[in-house]
């Protein structure tokens, strides 16, 4: 398995696109910007299956639009696209090509699902997705005021992968991590917020869970780099596993 890191930063960083991952076929998180910085490394939507949705943040959610309407447009859109997310993310997805576009792109087609060849699978804690080889579970997580938001587990040719942006120290994290050889985890302060994890906490992660790989994730550009312990994946970084 592959892993391109597409971003790796917060809101405000400078050096850093938005947080997304590429897992093979799987993109988890389509906020500002990633669909330009995929095309800029030759990673083309056409090759997507499953689009993963953490949560409605602007640095998560609003390249939606950009990605189907692309996808739409260069007529990579014959293979259905599952997107996995939390309970009532597909009206929040409606709602944003309403606010983008008025009716106007949905209207030709019987609905939306059709006018983009996508399905909505939202699941709650705990519950999975299974398609072939492939099981995607989520982990609700906790967020300040924001709900839904999710992690996610994915396993995949005998791995699992957890993923955990934006949260702070929870249950759902150290399920994750339980779960998981290797996991991507919110570090994007150096001491917690109300509504992120600090960089001490994701270190402490690797203590508790000796056996899971940590990459700190979704970093502000003062979230210094020089701890042994985990790891500090770059915009443009490639992890084979
Ligand atoms: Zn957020
Ligand atoms: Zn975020």
């Amino acid at each position: 398995m592959k892993i391109n890191c597409i971003g790796t930063g917060t809101m405000g960083s400078i050096t850093r696109g938005s947080q997304s991952i590429l897992l093979d076929n799987i993109l988890i998180d389509v906020g500002s910007g990633v669909v330009k910085k995929m095309e800029s490394m030759k990673l083309y939507t056409k090759n997507v299956k499953y689009l993963l949705l953490t949560h409605v943040h602007s640095d998560h959610f609003v390249d939606l639009p950009n990605f189907l309407i692309g996808r739409n447009i260069r007529n990579e859109n014959n293979e259905k696209l599952t997107i996995i997310c939390g309970k009532g993310i597909r009206k929040k997805s409606i709602e944003l090509f309403e606010l983008c576009f008025g009716d106007g792109t949905n209207t030709r087609y019987k609905n939306f699902e059709e006018g983009f060849n996508v399905e909505f699978v939202e699941l709650s804690d705990n519950e999975s997705f299974e398609e072939k080889e492939l099981k995607i579970t989520a982990y609700e997580l906790e967020h300040g005021d924001c709900k839904p938001i999710l992690g996610f587990t994915i396993e995949k040719e005998g791995k699992t992968i957890g993923y955990a942006t934006d949260t702070t120290i929870c249950d759902g994290v150290k399920r994750i991590c339980t779960n998981s050889d290797i996991a991507f985890i919110d570090a994007t302060n150096i001491i917690p917020t109300r509504s992120h994890m600090g960089l001490n906490e994701t270190v402490c992660l690797k203590t508790e869970f000796p056996n899971c790989k940590i990459y700190a994730i979704h970093r502000s550009d003062y979230v210094h780099n020089n701890i042994n312990e985990i790891e500090f994946p770059e915009d443009g970084d490639i992890i084979e596993i």
